[in-house]
């Protein structure tokens, strides 16, 4: 049993706390890679923003469970290192599916889990919520539930249609769970094709498609039922038109892809909602960098050659999202 306390990392709870009440949104940015990381601590650090690094079932297969956990760990370090005293960072398990998959993440020194019981019948998704609850508050870390469903792809996550939280239900949800912070439905999906064209407009100026808008009116209503409780937003990357231009110029092959607009992310940002997990724009960033490097420069064979262009992307990203898209910067 390693317990995050020792690694320097936090849980969730002050920091949403504090996120609710100022009116501002924590970033929880997907990781697999060291470039990752990197990019995230460092766009944390210079913006003095708490930040939630968050590893999917995807994440820990593809890059081993313990080396994230050394990762994060390294992070505080790394934080530290460039100047942060006192660095607020999460390790947070993203869609959990199981008791075990949670236990075992609190057990080797997470701080934050979430128990995505979604597409559980409402009573088997408290039951389960519930179970991983127990176990976690023992160790003082946080749980994330899900009600409602999202539609779109995400690792192993992956729903066809989104069906929205219905506000009726989260009161009792809440208190009989006794989750920390609830992911709600409300339009956002997962991956770089949140929408179908058909679901969308298309801006006749540009050709560019304009998804429906987010409901506003269910969170509006989830709020009145549940006051300042943290409520955290599912696949909310923006899929900027300029990456995925870059990428298409490049030799890549993204048609129609579309994220949420940023202003809607913003506005959500200064309601309950206190979590934005943002996944696609860092691949995006990532890819279109490594693309046009390799394009341009075509005798280079060196990692470190186009992966540090790669790392700037990010971080750029991740700077812009914290400081005008979630107001979390100057919080430390
Ligand atoms: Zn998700």
């Amino acid at each position: 049993m390693t317990s995050y306390k020792d690694l320097g990392l936090v849980n969730t709870k002050e920091m949403f706390a504090k996120a609710v009440k100022g009116g501002y949104a924590i970033p929880a940015f997907n990781f697999n890679t060291m470039e990752q990381m990197q990019a995230i601590v460092q766009a944390a650090v210079e913006t003095k923003s708490p930040v939630i690094m968050q590893v999917s079932k995807g994440a820990r297969k593809y890059a081993n469970a313990t080396i994230l956990r050394y990762m994060a760990q390294g992070a505080v370090e790394y934080a530290k290192e460039l100047g942060c005293a006192k660095p607020q960072i999460v390790l947070h398990l993203d869609h959990g599916d199981s008791f075990e998959l949670c236990k075992d993440c609190i057990d080797m020194g997470f701080s934050s889990v979430m128990i995505d019981g979604s597409s559980l019948p409402y009573e088997e998704n408290i039951a389960l919520t519930k179970k991983v609850v127990d176990y976690a508050h023992k160790y003082d870390v946080t749980v994330e539930a899900e009600l409602g469903v999202l539609a779109g792809v995400e690792d192993e996550v992956a729903s066809e249609v989104s069906h929205y939280t219905k506000p009726e239900e989260v009161i009792d949800f809440a208190k009989r769970s006794g989750c920390d912070s609830l992911a709600i439905s409300i339009g956002t999906s997962h991956g770089a094709y949140k929408f179908k064209p058909e679901q969308c407009t298309r801006d006749p100026k540009t050709g560019k498609l304009v998804p429906p808008p987010l409901a506003f009116d269910v969170l509006h209503a989830i709020e009145k039922k549940l006051p300042g409780f943290p409520i955290v937003l599912h696949g909310s990357s923006s899929v900027p038109q300029d990456e995925v231009d870059t990428i298409n110029k490049f030799g890549g092959k993204l048609p129609d892809a579309v994220g949420i607009p940023e202003e809607q992310l913003r506005e959500a940002s200064k309601s309950a909602v206190c979590k934005i997990n943002i996944d696609s724009d860092s691949r995006l960033a990532m890819t279109a960098a490594i693309r046009k490097y390799l394009a341009e420069n075509p005798a280079h064979f060196d990692p470190r050659q186009y992966l540090t262009p790669a790392r700037e992307n990010m971080k750029k990203m991740y700077i812009h999202k914290i400081v005008n898209v979630l107001g979390s910067n100057d919080k430390l």
